[in-house]
């Protein structure tokens, strides 16, 4: 087979063996030989591909928390506080109030009737979060003025920024037939002074039971909308952007449609991406026996793009939606604790079920409360199952304090950190969730390293936009929209932050014998840059430019 020899400005390996380098060789999607020129040619005949002469390249970016979703999610109306660019390169700006939520509804509601939709096409619309507007809580009050005199019959559903929660009209909740009577845990009601309200739902439906009302009348029409092969073109094309060539989906019900799904998309040459479908084995599975042998089933399908074999687990809800479990002393603006998304007990047992099984399991745990049950469940269920370097992972452990990281170290758990919530809701975690006190450890990587625990971090995409460049530069810098340095001791260096978004993820997904890293024997997985994030201001590590990336040997540029 022939060999391709790309000379570069720089190459980051990391690989402590061989921190940098100017040559890498490639044969049959591999690499050959990291080094020099000469190293390179010792291997026989080559081809010299100059494409990155000028370029830095690093290993493959790998986001081991995020969603597919990311791909299709623009195909519903955007809400969201932040400024955000769509796949095509569009700007939406954010908005700033809840009567700007409103305003941009009521648009989308007259562009539906010039379109001449049905007038009981459901809305549906994605990226809201109440707690930019400093407490104010979306109710139906908001949504039916987004309609009023105009449809009535419309059902409009918002789901939050956060994922765990959405808002509904009145509409939707009468052809959900949500009423004062029902009974649902996360079905939200007035409170007794609301006046006629008083006892009616608000239409903020909590976490995936009380959602689940909604969604099995609306599914197909957006919001949990099956995969398609368009979206999963559309989700590579925003990975390339970002110098990603592995991604998580890491909640897929992996029925037989979605596995077609993603075996057509990622049978594709086109589609530079490798993808680890997580199985979702919380709500709306039936039994974690079951659910264990369906995905050790489909291990034998696995293809170099396409890895099944992850189970996804679930605690607690959303820190800014207050739907985590929290420790004492709870929320700083006095706010109940959250909602046990699958009851402890319950997760013990199943968890134990796909441990045995031998299964890579990743547990959601927000905040604290929920963090030690899992670390509790693992630890009982280490001693009656131990299982050599299992590399299960706790999932956003945003709250996670140093005796609890040692916990994770001497179990062998592994944190995937939501490093992007230092930037998008640090200031809300300080000002209402958390308080100025715990703010401080919001995310913190630096203990996490300090107790010897494999780390990752990550944008939970379509959560925050995906972008592991972006995510390294909130663990680094930990700076909020207000200026504030949350944690200046929980800082990481820059190596640290770009070993997180590369080995460091690649680990807790078992891929670090294969990526992660520029070494012999390794996927030719490249991650093509304009700028070298190791020589350039820490503060400016999110401005590094992409050029495109390399998968398994097959070049991608980013804007071709
Ligand atoms: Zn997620």
């Amino acid at each position: 087979m022939s060999i391709t020899v790309y000379p570069a400005r720089k190459i980051i390996t990391m690989n402590a063996m061989q921190p940098e380098a100017s040559h890498v060789a490639v044969r049959d999607g591999r690499v050959l030989s990291v080094g020099s020129l000469d190293d390179a040619a010792a291997w026989g005949t080559y081809t010299l591909d100059e494409t990155f002469k000028d370029k830095v390249l690093m290993p493959g970016l790998i986001e081991g928390h995020c969603h597919l979703k990311e791909g299709s999610m623009w195909d519903m109306h955007y809400l969201g506080w932040f400024d955000r660019r769509d796949p095509q390169g569009k700007v939406w700006s954010g908005l700033r109030s809840m009567d700007a939520v409103v305003a941009r509804l009521a648009e989308v509601e007259a562009q539906m009737r010039a379109d001449g939709k049905p007038a009981d096409e459901p809305m549906i619309a994605w990226g809201f979060d109440p707690i930019y507007f400093g407490g104010e809580r979306m109710t139906v009050d908001h949504l039916d003025r987004a309609s009023t005199g105009t449809n009535t019959k419309r059902p409009i559903v918002i789901a939050h920024a956060n994922g765990h929660l959405m808002n509904v009209n009145s509409a939707m909740l009468k052809l959900a037939g949500i009423t004062r009577d029902n009974e649902v845990e996360g079905v939200v009601k007035f409170a007794a002074d609301a006046g006629a309200n008083a006892g009616e739902p608000t239409g903020e439906l909590q976490e995936p039971a009380a959602m689940f009302l909604v969604v099995r009348k609306v599914g197909d029409a957006g919001l949990l909308a099956p995969m398609t092969v368009e979206g999963i073109r559309s989700f590579a094309r925003l990975a390339c952007m970002q110098g990603v060539t592995t991604a998580t989906d890491l909640v897929n019900k992996l029925t037989d449609a979605d596995c077609a799904v993603l075996e057509t998309a990622l049978g594709d040459d086109a589609v530079g991406i490798r993808i680890l479908p997580a199985f979702q084995a919380f709500h709306g599975t039936h039994g974690a026996a079951l659910g264990a042998e369906h995905v050790k089933a489909l291990i034998p399908r696995n293809t170099d793009k396409l890895r099944y074999g992850l189970v996804k687990m679930m605690l607690d809800g959303s820190i800014q939606g207050f739907s985590a479990r929290l420790r004492w002393p709870g929320h700083f603006n006095g706010a109940p604790n959250g909602i046990w998304v699958m009851a402890p007990a319950q997760y013990e047992a199943d968890f134990e079920t796909y441990h045995r099984a031998g299964l890579l399991i990743h547990t959601h745990t927000n905040a604290d409360e929920a963090s030690e049950a899992a670390i509790d469940a693992v630890e009982r269920v280490l001693t009656r199952a131990p299982r050599p370097d299992h590399r299960h992972t706790l999932q956003h452990g945003q709250m996670i304090d140093a005796p609890m990281f040692r916990r994770m170290a001497s179990l062998g758990l592994c944190a995937n950190l939501f490093a992007n919530h230092l930037w998008y809701w640090g200031d809300q975690h300080y000002e209402m969730t958390m308080g100025p006190d715990r703010a401080n450890r919001l995310d913190a990587c630096g203990s996490a390293l300090a107790a010897g625990v494999p780390l990752a971090i990550h944008s939970d995409a379509p959560v925050t936009p995906l972008g592991p460049l972006f995510t390294a530069w909130c663990a680094v810098n930990r700076l909020t929209p207000k200026g504030r340095v949350l944690g200046a001791a929980e800082r990481i260096s820059v190596p640290q932050a770009l070993r997180a978004i590369t080995l460091g993820a690649a680990y807790t997904l078992k891929l670090d014998g294969e990526v992660g890293s520029i070494e012999c024997g390794k996927r030719a997985d490249f991650c093509v840059l304009e700028d070298d994030p190791l020589s350039m201001d820490p503060m400016a590590l999110k401005d590094v430019r992409v050029w495109g990336t390399v998968l398994s040997g097959r070049v991608f540029p980013a804007h071709a």
